[in-house]
């Protein structure tokens, strides 16, 4: 039976795309912007097998017009064009990718650069635009065609003249209407601004006339304004260079120029992954916690791009809450994307990508915590805190990730120590781990509790912040020891040093005892003579698996 072809009601089609595709109107910009370096890039990769070609990259460029008076904004760029035929298909059939053929026909593969993919980017202009004509020569040809099209009514061409090879696009930006205005895209600023966050890494110079005011010639004080013409994106990003061309400095101003914080990062992470996965990030590591970093408005994530042009601002999959301090970018060919560029489809590079950033960052935290010590501290003081929270939520599934990158006050070196270092320590009896919760350290050293095992000569770690037991609890035992509190009331210490008095001295002050748990009622379930005091009269152990401090929390908590 001959099978029926499928129709399309294109007007409908097209509509539908321009209003639902994209979130952002903005991003027309960086699909013009995309085709345009794709186009350049086809010259660029033809040259690479016809000698009668030669690619000169400074005859090379994309530039942006706009034009307020006639509402109009023209992007431009000398790459390949196109014919009559290839308008047809790739600007009247939606879908259809020129480029996606360009790519197969040429069997590009690994280290291309061209962008298209789906066929529909262009058609974004739509959204800012009520009418997009678009001027194009081929090359090798000195025919010109002119395509224009005001949207769902369909597209005309016609036989054009041009001087040079390549294309103009012609955007009419849409008049305001009270509900919105269009005109942020025929302003210098906003076109710049815009071409910075999507496109900033184009290969080829996106040039644009800017206003200046320069000094009148002749003269120290007076300025003019004048028109020059500039390189608005960097081009090549600092994530392709070879990390030994770079230095600190170069790191510390990404950061800066990003945006990623307004302190300066403590470290750099510099990765280019050729493995499984091919992809090249710059972490960061901060120094100083962002002002809403515990709250709920924080916002994790890397800004994702895809050879070079940017997807997603804040990619959430990219990584770990516990790592969620860590700003930077990931750059990969290999990402599924879908039709709008905007979301990845949840895919296996980018979790491969996801869990090879992971193991990265523990490995440099390891690493500075052996060699940059004092770098570490600053920023285990930072974020130390989300890392005891990563061990214990989600059940303590990555507490063998994050256990060694832990640290706490310690009773006898009085700083920070990390638990590797505590147990390196250990004299050969020392059953447990020793630890005292309180509020502070000032605090904890009054505690009667720690008397007995600092005099046993036992090193013990402060709690002062509260999530510090739960943690523990959750970490069990560290290298084989458990962690002990040393208000438990079984501490696991010799024979001789036993929290038991002897019977003597118990049943010598039965009454007394008896008497004070009465008064105490209901508030100790016991009271009993002690070997654990040394220098205060008394103090209060927990007979249970929870520390009092541990207790006094759950008890705050709402139910
Ligand atoms: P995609 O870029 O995903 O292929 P688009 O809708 O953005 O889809 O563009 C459709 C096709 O039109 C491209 O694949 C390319 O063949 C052609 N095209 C668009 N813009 C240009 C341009 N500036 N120069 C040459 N060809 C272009
Ligand atoms: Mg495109």
């Amino acid at each position: 039976m001959a099978k029926k072809q499928f129709q399309a009601e294109s007007k409908r089609l097209l509509e539908m795309m321009i209003n639902s595709i994209y979130t952002q109107r903005e991003i027309f910009l960086r699909e013009l912007i995309s085709n345009a370096s794709d186009a350049i890039d086809k010259i660029y990769y033809k040259a690479l097998t016809d000698d009668n070609l030669v690619f000169n990259k400074e005859d090379y460029y994309i530039r942006i017009t706009a034009d307020k008076t006639n509402r109009t904004l023209t992007i431009s760029d000398t790459g390949i064009g196109m014919n009559k035929e290839e308008l047809e298909n790739n600007l009247g059939v939606i879908a259809k990718s020129g480029s996606l053929a360009f790519k197969n026909e040429n069997e590009l593969k690994d280290g291309h650069n061209i962008i298209g993919q789906f066929g529909v980017g262009f058609y974004s202009a739509f959204m800012v635009a009520d009418q997009v004509t678009v001027m194009t020569r081929a090359l090798g040809s000195d025919e010109a065609f002119k395509w224009e099209s005001t949207g769902a009514d369909g597209y005309t061409v016609v036989a054009d003249e041009k001087e040079t090879v390549g294309t103009d696009i012609v955007l009419k930006i849409k008049d305001n209407t009270e509900e919105d205005s269009y005109d942020e895209f025929l302003e210098e600023y906003r076109l710049k601004a815009i071409i910075k966050k999507y496109s900033d890494f184009i290969r080829y110079p996106i040039k644009m006339d800017v206003k200046i005011s320069k000094p009148v010639e002749g003269s120290e004080t007076e300025f003019e304004e004048a028109v020059e013409e500039q390189t608005v994106n960097s081009m090549v990003p600092i994530w392709r260079k070879n990390k030994s061309e770079l230095t600190e400095e170069d790191y510390e101003n990404f950061y800066a120029e990003k945006r990623y914080g307004f302190d300066k990062p403590i470290k750099h992470i510099h990765i280019s992954a050729d493995g499984a996965v091919v992809y090249n990030a710059i972490l960061f590591i901060p120094e100083k916690t962002p002002f809403d970093y515990y709250t709920k408005e924080y916002e994790k994530g890397l800004e994702l791009y895809s050879n070079g042009v940017l997807i997603m601002d804040k990619c959430a999959d990219l990584l770990p809450d516990y790592f969620s301090f860590v700003k930077g970018m990931v750059d990969s060919e290999d990402l599924s994307l879908n039709i709008s560029r905007e979301m990845l489809q949840h895919d296996r590079q980018l979790s491969l990508i996801a869990k090879n950033i992971k193991n990265k960052i523990k490995s440099q935290l390891l690493g500075l915590l052996k060699d940059e010590r004092e770098k570490y501290e600053k920023f285990y003081t930072s974020f130390g805190r989300q890392l005891k929270f990563g061990v214990y939520n989600d059940y303590g599934m990555n507490k063998d990730l994050l256990q060694d990158l832990l640290m706490f006050y310690s009773s006898k070196e009085k700083k920070l120590v990390a638990l590797d270092e505590y147990i390196s320590r250990m004299p050969e009896d020392q059953k447990y781990i020793y630890y005292a919760a309180g509020t502070s350290v000032e605090r904890i050293e009054k505690l009667p509790q720690t008397e007995l095992v600092a005099d046993k000569g036992y090193e013990i770690l402060y709690f002062t912040d509260d999530i510090d037991e739960f943690a523990i609890k959750v970490i069990g035992t560290y290298k084989e020891k458990a962690f002990k509190s040393v208000s438990s009331g079984d501490l696991g210490i010799e024979a001789d040093n036993e929290d038991k008095a002897s019977e003597e001295e118990e049943n010598g002050h039965k009454e007394l005892f008896e008497e004070m748990k009465k008064l105490l009622d209901g508030k100790v379930t016991g009271v009993r003579a002690s070997k654990r005091l040394k220098s205060h009269p008394v103090c209060l152990t927990a007979d249970g698996e929870l520390s009092i401090e541990m207790e006094k929390i759950l008890q705050a908590m709402p139910d």
